[in-house]
């Protein structure tokens, strides 16, 4: 047997524990234990005979120790093969408007003032049909995206019901989410909405206390904040059998309230029992909203204050999300390199990564058109980097928590590597875990 490569020794008030993060144990160390462990880790051939039977026993079980002859990459490769090919969700983003209410200054989208016609509508659905039955998917889960998707709220009623129709008829489920800014929630019959298209989630963003937010989230062609509307159409249906996550956009501007940006959530928000606030960490990429380089955080920063507001967030009686929790296997980043998952624009144009939408030339085809040279290529350009990764991330502790990080630098800018240093952070996290759970 061999000590795995995935055993970190984290200390937490002078206790020792180890963390596997291919198997997630978590084990409490005595002094004499952590001894022969650290021996173990130094030599190459692994004592066993140091070790009680049952000590033996749960270190093997734990993947603590392994075979001599297991290789742990292939073997996690492996798992993450399997799992993705014998995974049966088709995952759609959908945006029936890439227009939008707002012009927040991070947002990487060009707003073109265009709806889905009729025509992409219709297509649309027998192209879902198609895809459904051709790969034997076992449900259809879609995301309304825009742009701002409660722009178009009759276009996602009757598609919603036209997808219940094709689920229905191949006996598979249907889940749905929507990601909206939430400021017209308060124009329509929300709780109508919500059940006419069963959505399940619904994440809406606030940037932090109503003094900050109302400076970046405005209204279009207008200095108005748009705190207080949202706040009250969150309440609207607040009450509702929707998930409602909060997403909290972080950078150095916000970084410093989030403790004020809890307790205006606690104060406004009446029913919080399906409400799950977290922060976001604001992000860039070069070729769509660079320039913001300079007031992003690192993951480090951004990991300490997660940690921080979800503990406020426990206090103030929110749900917490479950990303502050201790790392787990994880068998992609997202599901975007592995085509099972797409995104559609307004005009029927199909995408990998929902940060490309609208962007023709990144397109990888269309539910219109056959397949072409340029939509090949970029499909090609995703497929590379499904089990491709930097040697730097293979050397890594936390790949197989982590997976590799987003595909999209690797495929539009060609950064085949750009982790700021994930792995601090999920040390970070299980020592939060460890002080949550230790008296
Ligand atoms: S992106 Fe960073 S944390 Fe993730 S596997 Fe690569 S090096 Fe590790
Ligand atoms: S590829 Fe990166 S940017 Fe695109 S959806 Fe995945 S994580 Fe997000």
């Amino acid at each position: 047997m061999k000590y795995s490569f995935y055993n970190s020794i984290i200390i937490v008030n002078e206790k020792k524990y180890l963390y596997n993060s291919f198997s997630g144990a978590l084990i409490g160390l005595d002094d004499k234990t952590s001894e022969k462990l650290r021996n173990a880790d130094t030599n190459e051939k692994f004592d066993e005979s140091c070790f009680l039977d049952d000590e033996l026993y749960t270190l093997k079980k734990c993947s603590v120790i392994v075979p001599d002859e297991l290789n742990e990459i292939e073997k996690y490769l492996e798992i993450k093969k399997a799992k993705i090919e014998n995974d049966k969700i088709f995952r759609l983003t959908i945006a029936p408007t890439l227009n939008c209410n707002f012009r927040c200054h991070y947002c990487f989208e060009e707003h073109q003032n265009k709806k889905m016609s009729a025509e992409v509508q219709d297509t649309l659905c027998k192209w879902i049909k198609q895809e459904l039955t051709d790969n034997n998917y076992s449900a259809l889960s879609v995301t309304w995206f825009g742009g701002e998707p409660l722009m178009c709220t009759d276009t996602i009623i009757d598609l919603s019901a036209r997808f219940l129709r094709i689920c229905d008829q191949l006996r598979i489920n249907y889940f749905s989410s929507i990601i909206t800014n939430g400021y017209l929630l308060n124009s329509i019959d929300a709780k109508d909405f919500i059940a006419k298209c069963k959505i399940n989630t619904m994440q809406i963003t606030i940037d932090g206390t109503e003094e900050i937010h109302n400076k970046r989230r405005i209204l279009y062609k207008s200095n108005i904040g748009t705190y207080n509307e949202i706040i009250k159409g969150i309440n609207s249906i607040s009450s509702c059998d929707c998930k409602i996550k909060i997403r909290i956009n972080l950078d150095k501007a916000n970084n410093h309230i989030i403790k004020e940006t809890c307790n205006q959530l606690k104060e406004n928000i009446v029913d919080k029992h399906n409400v799950y606030p977290y922060l976001a960490k604001l992000f860039c990429m070069d070729d769509l909203n660079a320039g913001l380089e300079d007031k992003l955080l690192h993951n480090e920063e951004y990991i300490q204050a997660a940690i921080g507001f979800s503990n406020f967030a426990k206090e103030a009686g929110f749900n917490v999300s479950e990303k502050v929790f201790i790392p787990k296997l994880k068998i992609w980043f997202c599901p975007a390199p592995y085509g099972h998952s797409k995104v559609i624009d307004p005009d029927g144009y199909i995408y990998y990564c929902w940060n490309d939408i609208g962007i023709k030339e990144y397109s990888a085809g269309s539910i219109f058109m056959e397949e072409n040279e340029e939509f090949k290529k970029q499909a090609a350009l995703w497929k590379k980097y499904a089990y491709e990764f930097h040697e730097d991330c293979i050397k890594c502790k936390s790949f197989v928590t982590c997976a590799g990080g987003c595909a999209r630098e690797k495929v539009r800018a060609d950064k085949n590597y750009s982790c700021d240093d994930y792995s601090i952070c999920s040390d970070m996290l299980v020592k939060n875990y460890i002080a949550s759970i230790e008296p």
